[in-house]
């Protein structure tokens, strides 16, 4: 007899908009991954301007229609921001974090500038141009100062300092195999933002490892993400799950579904007479409960 191993895995959607079938897909190949293990459904609501409440319920009406169940209790980010900030207390002992005072004018206002520079031209990572890195060397008496004065501020990483402490370091994809991370493609990433004590980064890394995830899966336009996941697991001490970046489904115009296109959603699905079982073969993915 061959035993099947067991996982943890999970969906963590941001409630910003009603899911569509490229949630659904993602939802469906998270149970179906857990081959048996636990499945857990985690509420990524860091967003305080974009996430609503009435998006969550909708999340939990339209998960439950197409027949998922998950372990309780679902996590809800924007209940334990205290954690996060442990998370932040633990890189700032490591002198790994720097305060940023830039506005979004100001970052576009770098960006311009180093393009207009012809020897500096600006350097783009997976989320666009790279912060220019205007406060990296700022005093800290200086930008203690700021603070004081009330000046509000984001939290960045010191990417280079943070790689050179961290050394090589290497994750698995099961579909692309062994990788070598790269998290300095990304420059100094927001560990915490200006409105909130966290970000995506630092919150979806602390929680798979509190929520003891061993299977991380999500669509490959997160895979790029995973590099500074791993980075952090290694200043915070946390283990490394496997990993598994499922292609994305894709629109009649060869376009990922979004929330901002329109996609079919799965409640104008269900309201179309379409069934759970239908929308299931829709995204290839056909789960056995
Ligand atoms: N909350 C993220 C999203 O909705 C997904 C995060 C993840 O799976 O790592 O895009």
């Amino acid at each position: 007899m061959t035993l099947i191993p067991s996982f943890v895995t999970r969906f963590a959607p941001s409630p910003t908009g009603q899911l569509h079938l490229g949630h659904a897909k993602a939802a469906l190949f998270a149970a179906q991954q857990a081959q048996g293990g636990r499945f857990l459904l985690r509420i990524e609501d860091i967003d305080l301007g974009r996430c609503r409440p009435e998006y969550e319920s909708a999340i939990i009406e339209d998960l439950t229609w197409l027949g998922l169940t998950w372990d309780q209790p679902v996590r809800r980010q924007s209940a334990h921001l205290r954690d996060y900030e442990t998370a932040i207390g633990k890189l700032r002992e490591q002198d790994m974090l720097y305060p940023c005072f830039c506005t979004r004018a100001d970052i576009q206002r770098e960006i311009h500038h180093a393009a207009s520079t012809p020897h500096a031209p600006p350097q783009s990572g997976p989320d666009g141009p790279l912060y220019a890195g205007t406060c990296r060397n700022i005093a800290e008496s200086v930008a203690q100062k700021r603070i004081e004065a009330g000046e509000s501020f984001a939290l960045r990483l010191h990417m280079s300092n943070a790689t050179r402490a961290a050394g090589q370091l290497t994750w698995t994809d099961i579909e692309k195999g062994h990788q070598i991370a790269k998290p300095d493609m990304f420059g100094d990433v927001v560990i915490a933002r200006k409105e909130t004590p966290t970000s995506y980064h630092l919150a979806c890394t602390w929680d798979d490892a509190l929520q003891g995830v061993t299977l991380v899966t999500r669509g490959e336009d997160l895979f790029a993400a995973t590099h500074v996941h791993r980075l952090l697991q290694h200043l915070l001490s946390l283990p490394t799950p496997n990993y598994h970046h499922h292609t994305l489904l894709l629109g009649s115009d060869g376009k990922k579904f979004s929330k901002r296109d329109q996609a079919p959603t799965l409640r104008a699905l269900r309201d179309s007479g379409r069934t759970p079982d239908e929308v299931r073969a829709m995204v290839g993915l056909v789960v056995r409960f």
